[in-house]
């Protein structure tokens, strides 16, 4: 770990740096899973091999700020901070600087996107982090979505949870239960994270009628270990959080020190698959490069499929399961 304060200085012009004193409160050594996800690094800034928009979105956005990759459902950036910058940040390119401007006039051009495109039945409002908004901006901005009749589901994709949960107050809380179907997926990295705070935020959550999911990312020297993952999983199911995705790292420029070989999280899958609760389980993902979509990274289980299909089960025994005839 460099801790050299001008290579630092350089690193936090090009991305920014913010830790909340609840999340600084976590780390409890130098080198630590919370410290390594917030505390600026120098390799930040020698990584020459990702590029800044590895999943395209700024080419798949119609309008500023909102991407549409796949038919029925988009992404829509509705703030542009967050309670902490995640050092491995797949939209580090503009995250918390000024080349991430949400404003009313770009609210609006999304709005009016969505009234002209009604194949969109789900809208992700992410960000940076929504729910750093003030109360009454979140209930406009849901408001005016939901005056879109063709409009099914709310997501909103949150690390406040985790990341500063004091914000999951009585009053947003009221907010948020008036626009079901609504539905949160949050983002925890490290059992660490898993708190008296974090686990009081996302039990009023649940209260309140939302189901909660997380999106893991699989970090180099952060969760890379079978164990690690275990024990997050299970705790999050505790706190009736649904572990999502877990999503092997993009190729984000600033990144490149977090990412492992895909064989590491297909090996880390074989440990939980029918090890622990099916319930705990997310799917591991990769984000396809260039917008390609998200493609599930699975454990090769399936020996031979022929009139009888063979398998090798969790223990690596053998069995078998004859196909029906035509
Ligand atoms: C990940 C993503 C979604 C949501 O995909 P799900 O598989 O439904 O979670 C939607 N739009 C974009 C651009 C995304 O990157
Ligand atoms: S909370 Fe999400 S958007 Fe914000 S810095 Fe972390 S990963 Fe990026």
């Amino acid at each position: 770990m460099d801790c050299n304060t001008t290579a630092l200085r350089e690193v936090i012009a090009n991305f920014p740096m913010r830790i909340n004193p609840y999340f600084l409160s976590l780390i409890q050594s130098q080198g630590d899973p919370i410290w390594k996800q917030a505390i600026p690094d120098t390799a930040e800034i020698y990584d020459n091999i990702c590029p800044e928009d590895p999943l395209n979105e700024d080419n798949l956005s119609p309008v500023p700020n909102l991407v549409h990759k796949y038919p029925d459902r988009v992404l829509f950036l509705v703030n542009s901070q967050c309670a902490m910058y995640c050092r491995f940040c797949t939209r580090k390119r503009k995250v918390g600087t000024e080349k991430m401007v949400v404003t009313e006039e770009s609210l609006e051009a999304g709005y009016d996107y969505l009234r002209r495109n009604p194949a969109v039945r789900e809208v992700l409002i992410s960000g940076g982090d929504p729910l750093l908004l003030p109360d009454d901006k979140i209930e406009s901005i849901l408001l005016n979505l939901r005056k879109i009749r063709t409009i099914e589901v709310i997501r909103i994709g949150t690390r406040v949870p985790s990341v500063l949960p004091m914000r999951i107050t009585d009053n947003l809380i009221s907010i948020l239960r008036k626009f079901h179907p609504l539905y949160i997926n949050t983002h925890f990295n490290h059992p660490l994270e898993i708190t008296s705070e974090s686990s009081k935020a996302c039990t009023r959550l649940a209260d309140a009628g939302i189901p909660l999911g997380c999106q893991t990312v699989l970090l180099r020297g952060i969760n890379d270990h079978p164990e690690t993952l275990k024990k997050l999983f299970l705790g999050l199911l505790k706190i009736r959080v649904k572990p999502y995705y877990l999503f092997q790292a993009d190729l984000t420029k600033g990144t490149n020190h977090f990412r492992t070989k895909t064989q590491v999280g297909i090996d880390i899958m074989r440990n939980l698959y029918s090890h622990i609760s099916g319930m705990a389980i997310p799917t591991l993902v990769l984000d396809g490069p260039g917008g390609k979509g998200k493609i599930p990274l699975t454990p090769q289980y399936l020996i031979e499929q022929s009139e009888t299909v063979i398998f090798k089960n969790y223990l690596g025994e053998i069995c078998s399961y004859p196909e029906p005839r035509d």
